[in-house]
């Protein structure tokens, strides 16, 4: 404690500056250092849950204890889907790390906001004519100039739509819209699925989160998915952000 306003006064404050600034580095680095440990750690059960199964399927196989044909068949189709759930995660977690490491997006180009989401969502159209759960799409688009990467936004609607479908049931209706003001175009990506409750709400955007009925379900996601599409849209000068009810449904909106 130096109080007075003299030479020694100044090198005393500025020396206290420097203690605080490298008091919140420090604690800052513990923070980074904690959370790649958590990452580490998420990333290895994730990957060991799916490949011991599959260990354990082949050495079933190998120990000759399928003898009829329907058996063989279903040990097959679970080494099959486990061999995708892997293969899954490890493209999230792949892409993942790159938008950590190239550290936002990149190459943003001037489109027209119609002509990218017609684009984007028309092979949606496509894929749900097949598909119980609707699609519908708000249409006309706004027409406002905006600036993209339009692999990047592409991601984004296949995460926010794969999750719509994923937590909706038979009566499932995903509905899409979009629309712009001076600054900003705004999409929502809404479901009447299973809802989030207010508690998971706040972390469904962290990397690795999944709500614990979920993981139960048995659903083999890496919890990247919405992490991914936020790293992507606040790459782009934007904001994401979920407005859900248990038992009703969710709508993501981005801009
Ligand atoms: P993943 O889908 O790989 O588990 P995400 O990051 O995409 O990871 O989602 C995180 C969690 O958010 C999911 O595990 C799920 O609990 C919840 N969630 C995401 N989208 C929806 C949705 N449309 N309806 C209900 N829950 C959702």
């Amino acid at each position: 404690q130096y109080k007075k306003n003299n030479e020694m006064g100044r090198y005393c404050q500025a020396f206290d500056q420097l203690r605080m600034q490298l008091k919140e580095s420090l604690e800052k680095q513990a923070t980074l250092e904690k959370s790649r440990k958590e990452l580490i750690a998420s990333i290895s059960h994730d990957l060991r849950t799916p490949l011991s199964s599959i260990r354990g399927y082949v050495e079933g196989l190998e120990d000759g204890i399928v003898h009829d044909r329907e058996r063989f068949n279903r040990y097959m189709a679970v080494i099959k889907n486990k061999t995708e759930s892997l293969n899954n995660q490890i493209e999230s977690l792949f892409q993942y790390s790159q938008l950590e490491l190239s550290d936002g997006v990149r190459d943003l180009c001037r489109r027209n906001s119609e002509e990218l989401l017609e684009t984007i969502l028309k092979p949606y159209e496509v894929e749900f004519t097949d598909c119980q759960i609707r699609l519908g799409i708000s249409r006309p688009f706004p027409k406002a100039e905006i600036d993209v990467n339009e692999n990047s936004i592409s991601q984004v609607f296949d995460n926010l739509i794969a999750n719509a479908k994923r937590y909706v049931d038979e009566n499932g209706v995903i509905t899409i819209k979009a629309n712009a003001d001076v600054r900003y175009l705004t999409v929502s990506v809404s479901d009447n699925g299973s809802g989030i409750s207010p508690e998971d709400m706040q972390h469904v955007f962290e990397h690795f989160y999944r709500a614990e009925k979920s993981r139960s379900r048995n659903y083999g996601g890496a919890g990247l998915g919405l992490a991914i599409c936020k790293r992507i849209i606040e790459g782009h000068g934007g904001e994401i952000w979920v407005e859900s009810t248990v038992g009703a449904g969710s709508v993501f909106r981005f801009s």
